[in-house]
């Protein structure tokens, strides 16, 4: 008999997850991506004996791969050596101060009460909350394609009674960063908690207070690495997807798509062939699609943040940093207010510091040391000249890290070369350089995003972080998984799967 086939727009991870879930249950799938190498932002680029991984840095929620690949017959380990790194991250202050984010409750509460004696009380009380929004997410919004209350309330999950609690629970009047607010006190702590919003682009005080899910997934479930670097992740997805005889084309850019009223007919690539299946799976940025076919795209004020990209190869080890570190602003409301409401890079921003050689010796040449800066930056809106501006926000960046203590000329640097929020957008055709899709902004709203099942096409499913359950790789991943179950009618299939 005959197999379906299914075409997939995008290798990166919410691509490759779709395309494996579906290549296991028996369909033949093939991948269109643009690129010369598959795994989207989750890719590396080598240099001078350096392995620099292009975007995501931290593994949370290894769980999501392990279930994908155990439904493919196979043994994630088999493919990855996960390390779970303890500690998770240093936090650095301009006032001197600096504490670990520890790997486990326990362990945190450790460092709480070394830290901020008087925090311990609240810790602890917003540990258990945001275990009761980590539950909450996991039985109501993981593994489902709900794009708002109404959907959660219809699907029958959750019923009358025990919807109306779900609401409830869910503390819809609150933001995340009130929920921090109302049980710590010391403002190193606070802002280090509230920074976890942007592991998915979005702000402490716009975000809703279930978000504080990740406060649990963080302490309890682990900051992982992948032996290699992060790209290994997509090598391991297409790898997997191969074996079982899927079929990956590169470089070949989608540049219109045919449709009727009701399905899409067919992609075509810059060639002007057209790509035809029996069902797609778009993982582009769903606006870009939605440019595409002339639907409406997003506001700017609905999209999550982009980022400055800076990638160093340092002659010199560097002393007194953990793998990963967070160099804080003075004041994370002035920032967030210039990366959301104003548009602007802020002057004095958080920078993320990762130095992956420290774990990992096979990513920088011997006794050299790999370092990555992420900083958090406005969605390119035209407001910022980035052609010229990136070198000297890079230089202002450098400066403000020497001034707390990681002074990274003085390491030597012998590789350099970074990314502002238009190249992001061209590399990988997002929108408006957007990292993370849609901001997860609104104390209700916050908690849906674009649903994968196509509203105008019964044939159309998105995957990936521009759409349900959201950005990051465990959920864009999650989010492939989530299409290739809506895609043969299994929308429960994940149902009870603990993670
Ligand atoms: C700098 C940075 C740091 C990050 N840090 C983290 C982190 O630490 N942890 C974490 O979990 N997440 C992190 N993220 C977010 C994470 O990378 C994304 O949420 C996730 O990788 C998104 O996967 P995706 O499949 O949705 O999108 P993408 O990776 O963007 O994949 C989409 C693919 O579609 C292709 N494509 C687009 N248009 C076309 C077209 N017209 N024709 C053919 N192909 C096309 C693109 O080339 C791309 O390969 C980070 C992202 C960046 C950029």
């Amino acid at each position: 008999m005959k197999r379906e086939k299914i075409l997939v727009v995008g290798g990166g991870a919410g691509g490759l997850s779709s395309a494996l879930s579906l290549q296991s249950k028996g369909f033949q799938v093939e991948i269109l991506e643009q690129n010369e190498t598959i795994g989207g932002k989750l890719n590396c680029d080598l240099m001078d004996g350096y392995t620099f991984d292009t975007g995501p840095s931290i593994l949370t929620l290894p769980g999501v791969l392990e279930e994908l690949f155990r439904r493919s017959g196979a043994d994630l380990q088999d493919y990855l050596e996960l390390k779970n790194l303890d500690p998770q991250w240093r936090c650095f202050f301009h006032d001197g101060f600096h504490f670990d984010f520890r790997n486990g409750e326990e362990q945190m509460i450790e460092e709480v009460s070394r830290i901020a004696p008087e925090d311990v009380d609240g810790f602890v009380k917003l540990m258990k909350a945001s275990k009761r929004h980590y539950q909450i997410s996991q039985d109501n919004f993981f593994f489902r394609d709900y794009g708002d209350v109404f959907d959660v309330i219809k699907s029958g999950n959750a019923k009358s009674l025990e919807a109306m609690k779900l609401v409830v629970d869910i503390d819809p009047l609150k933001f995340y960063s009130e929920l921090v607010e109302k049980h710590i006190r010391n403002p190193h702590l606070k802002q280090a908690l509230e920074h976890l919003p942007q592991y998915i682009g979005s702000s402490p005080f716009l975000s809703p207070a279930i978000l504080s899910c990740l406060i649990y997934i963080q302490f309890n479930r682990g900051c992982w690495y992948p032996m290699g670097g992060m790209n290994q992740i997509s090598k391991a997805l297409a790898k997997r997807f191969e074996e079982l005889g899927g079929i990956i084309h590169l470089g070949q850019k989608v540049s219109r798509v045919q449709t009727d009223t009701t399905s899409v007919r067919g992609f075509e690539t810059e060639d002007r062939k057209l790509w035809t299946a029996d069902e797609y799976v778009v993982n582009m940025d769903a606006n870009c699609f939605n440019g595409l076919v002339g639907l409406p795209v997003q506001a700017d004020e609905k999209l999550a943040c982009s980022g400055v990209t800076v990638f160093l190869g340092l002659k010199k080890r560097v002393k007194d940093l953990a793998h990963h570190n967070f160099f804080f602003s003075r004041s994370h409301r002035d920032e967030f207010r210039d990366i959301y409401d104003r548009k602007l890079p802020h002057q004095d921003p958080t920078v993320y510091v990762c130095v992956p050689s420290l774990s990992d010796p096979s990513v920088a040449p011997k006794d050299r040391e790999n370092v990555f800066l992420l900083i958090h930056s406005p969605i390119d809106t035209g407001s910022t000249d980035w052609d010229s501006y990136l070198p000297h926000y890079v230089d202002l960046v450098k400066k403000k890290l020497a001034g707390m203590g990681f002074d990274a000329t003085a390491h030597d640097i012998e590789v350099e070369f970074s990314r502002s929020p238009r190249d992001i957008g061209k590399k990988w055709s997002t929108y408006k350089g957007n990292i993370y899709g849609q901001a997860s902004h609104g104390r209700l709203a916050g908690a849906f995003k674009q649903k994968n099942q196509s509203h105008h096409f019964r044939n159309l499913q998105f995957a990936g972080g521009t759409v349900n359950p959201g950005a990051g790789v465990p959920m864009s991943i999650m989010s492939g998984m989530i299409a290739g179950a809506n895609l043969t009618k299994k929308r429960e299939e994940y149902q009870g799967v603990i993670l």
